[in-house]
């Protein structure tokens, strides 16, 4: 397989640390509001990646990480009057209910930054050990400057990646926050640097060293979380190591739009997925999705999904008769699949699948994009033809011809084998 990684900026032959063995990490969400149409994008694509990995015989262990600590789950907190910990549940369970609903199931472990607070404190101590981390009246700050690699990913210039947090406490303004100090409410822990929590970064390199190691093969997320939010991760777990790349494979999906801008909840323009799978099933949602590259950027509207049901109808209209393998077609789909996950290939490649009626493909790549592409009469027809064909050998044809025209009434055209001769 060839990937794309944001590191090299080059599509590269897709090699694992181990063999036969895929240790993937994707950046989850931040429990504190619905989840909208750009985390279904994400999350899909790496959805579609976990499960053609397993289809081509690789052990694939997926891991999210649940951000149930930030500022923006205490102000939300606060607003609602309730407590951290319920709010980040309610939406934790908002987001794994969306995630199924999308047929999203192939996560291994979803691990929440407030259960890994002992493996962050021990990691910030190692950073402040090795001299990267220092201590201020405000908290632990990464020293950026004792990290000669910093940029590579995003390749911003030094001056840019400033950090948004502004504290004059800080040696650099660039330097981001690992632990920060002060009591938060009911998800403020002890820490050799006092009461605090920790800030974002942290939170994935402790869970990651924790599953994988201090190296992994593909990390993923969204194009917005390069900078700074990458960089950072980088700088902690290959000072802390030295081992280079942390991360090989940085894959990143392109931004969501909405009438060409950025589908954000700042903007105020998301599309919840709850609302989306009111008008549109999972199946087409999918497909709208899979029909971009996932680099590409992704213009939501209407039309476009209007235009991704129709062509997901039309598949399901013509794959009715098997006419067995069909070869060239599943070369196509493997191949596209192979070449950085191009699935908008794939998907016409599904096309000429379900135009020759390989029927036995369409199931099985369906289950690798989510997707049925079959009608959904399909499974129950051709245990219907079995009984047609029992009836028919005992000579029940006015039965048999009962259920013909039934399945006919359906829109399916049946046609039977001649019978074998009585002897
Ligand atoms: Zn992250």
């Amino acid at each position: 397989m060839q990937l794309y990684s944001t590191l090299s900026r080059m599509v590269e032959p897709f090699q694992t640390l181990y063999p036969d063995r895929v240790s993937l990490f994707v950046c989850g969400p931040t429990v504190y509001n619905y989840p909208h149409l750009g985390h279904a994008r994400t999350y899909v694509v790496f959805d579609v990646l976990a499960k053609y990995l397993r289809w081509t015989g690789q052990e694939v262990l997926y891991i999210q990480n649940i951000t149930d600590v930030d500022d923006k789950i205490i102000n939300r907190a606060q607003e609602e009057k309730i407590s951290q910990k319920d709010l980040a549940r309610k939406f934790e369970r908002e987001y794994i209910k969306d995630m199924l609903s999308l047929g999203i199931d192939s996560v291994s472990y979803h691990a929440r930054a407030t259960t890994h607070i002992p493996e962050i404190i021990n990691q910030i101590e190692r950073l402040v050990g090795i001299g990267v981390g220092y201590i201020t009246e405000t908290g632990v700050y990464f020293n950026i400057d004792s990290f000669p690699r910093n940029g590579e990913l995003s390749g911003q210039s030094k001056d840019k990646r400033i950090s948004r947090v502004t504290d004059t406490k800080k040696h650099n303004p660039a330097d981001f926050v690992l632990w920060k100090r002060g009591e938060y409410g009911e998800y403020t822990w002890d820490s050799p640097w006092g009461r605090g929590r920790p800030g974002w970064h942290i939170e994935d390199t402790a869970i990651t060293e924790k599953y994988f190691g201090q190296q992994y093969d593909i990390h993923g997320g969204g194009l917005d979380l390069i900078f700074p939010h990458h960089e950072a991760e980088i700088a902690q777990m290959e000072s802390l190591e030295g081992k280079h790349p942390m991360v090989r494979y940085w894959m990143h999906t392109g931004f969501l739009t909405v009438e060409g801008e950025k589908m954000s909840k700042s903007l105020g323009n998301f599309i919840k997925i709850q609302d989306a799978l009111k008008t549109w099933d999972k199946d087409i949602i999918r497909y709208f999705i899979l029909l971009s590259h996932y680099r590409s950027p992704l213009q939501v509207s209407e039309e476009g999904l209007l235009n991704a049901k129709k062509a997901l109808e039309h598949i399901r209209a013509i794959a009715i008769t098997d006419n067995g393998p069909y070869p060239e077609g599943r070369d196509a789909f493997i191949a596209a699949m192979e070449s950085d996950l191009n699935t908008p290939n794939a998907i016409a490649a599904i096309h000429a699948l379900a135009a020759h009626g390989d029927l036995e493909a369409l199931i099985e790549y369906g289950e690798i994009l989510g997707i049925r592409f079959l009608p959904e009469t399909s499974a129950p027809l051709s245990i219907l033809q079995d009984i047609r064909a029992e009836l028919r050998a005992s000579k029940q044809f006015e039965i048999a011809d009962m259920i013909r025209k039934k399945i006919a009434d359906a829109g399916i055209q049946v046609t039977d084998p001649p019978l074998k001769p009585l002897k």
